[in-house]
């Protein structure tokens, strides 16, 4: 839904400039989980994706290490936004999937395939193991007013403590299902007959990122690291109405070093408690 790399315009050989196609083919996302099901909203509101996929959404029995939904209130179970929504089974009956048709090209597909309607029994045993799923998260998000949290640890000792491990490679941006900075990079041929205006994913763990006539405004990684958690999980609210998080895990995962997005939010809740008692 936003690519990492799309071209914008070119010129064409009589020297005008064309606009790129868009590409206005309509996706079909298979097994997507409560999480993404999430910022997949929150991206669509962001951009205002007029191009609504059709999906196939699966609800979570087995939540993994890294994930938060539950805290984020965005799982194990799918809310909405589907075409289809699964939960596997597997019993003494078989592997078999608990199907619910959430529009009527969800009811078409289903119409299509082998089926016959769930007890109630059925329905009650998806429905236990995908809360109890809820309760065997491996990390969780402080239950906390978030936002302000980060407003009243602009000048937290833990963005040194962070920044002495951050790497600033960005990669908790780049996996990041709901980031959605960009740049633009012209790009011209050898002979200087074509040329190209490309948009490209950014960062803002990028020194450029913040460049503003003559320097850039977060020179340390300190500041880019608190940019970024506090438009996450803070100022997101103020912008889009909702959180920036929908509790995927993928940042954990994919940071090199190890930064834990629930660890550092609980670190500067128990900052801000230390404080309070000093005062
Ligand atoms: S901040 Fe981390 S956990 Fe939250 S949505 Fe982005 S990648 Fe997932
Ligand atoms: S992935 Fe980790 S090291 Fe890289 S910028 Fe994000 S927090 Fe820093």
């Amino acid at each position: 839904m936003h690519p990492p790399r799309r071209k914008l315009w070119e010129t064409t050989e009589n020297g005008e400039f064309a606009a790129a196609q868009p590409d206005d083919r309509k996706p079909a996302f298979l097994g997507v989980r409560g999480c993404d099901l999430a910022a997949l909203g929150v991206l669509g509101r962001v951009l205002g994706n007029r191009i609504r996929p059709f999906i196939v959404a699966v609800d979570c029995t087995e939540p993994g290490g890294l994930c938060f939904c539950a805290s984020m209130g965005t799982g194990p179970g799918v809310r909405g936004g589907y075409d289809v929504a699964l939960t596997e089974r597997i019993d003494d009956s078989g592997h078999w999937f608990l199907a619910t048709a959430g529009s009527e090209a969800g009811e078409r597909i289903l119409a299509t395939v082998a089926r016959r309607e769930a007890s109630s029994d059925e329905v009650a045993a998806a429905l236990r193991d995908v809360t109890a799923a809820g309760g065997r998260m491996g990390r969780a998000m402080p239950e906390l007013d978030l936002r302000e949290l980060l407003r009243d640890s602009r000048t937290a000792q833990r963005w040194n403590d962070v920044a002495d491990r951050c790497l600033t490679c960005g990669n908790c941006t780049m996996v990041c299902p709901t980031c959605f900075c960009t740049t633009t990079e012209d790009v011209t041929d050898l002979t200087g007959d074509h040329a190209e205006r490309w948009e490209h994913w950014a960062s803002c763990f990028e020194v450029d990122f913040s460049y503003l006539h003559g320097g850039s405004v977060r020179t340390s990684a300190a500041s880019r690291y608190r940019q970024w958690l506090t438009h996450k999980l803070g100022a997101w609210h103020d912008q889009f109405g909702e959180s920036g998080c929908v509790g995927c895990g993928r940042c954990i995962a994919w940071c090199p070093v190890g930064i834990d997005i629930t660890t550092e939010m609980a670190a500067l809740a128990a900052e801000r408690s230390a404080d309070d008692v000093d005062v």
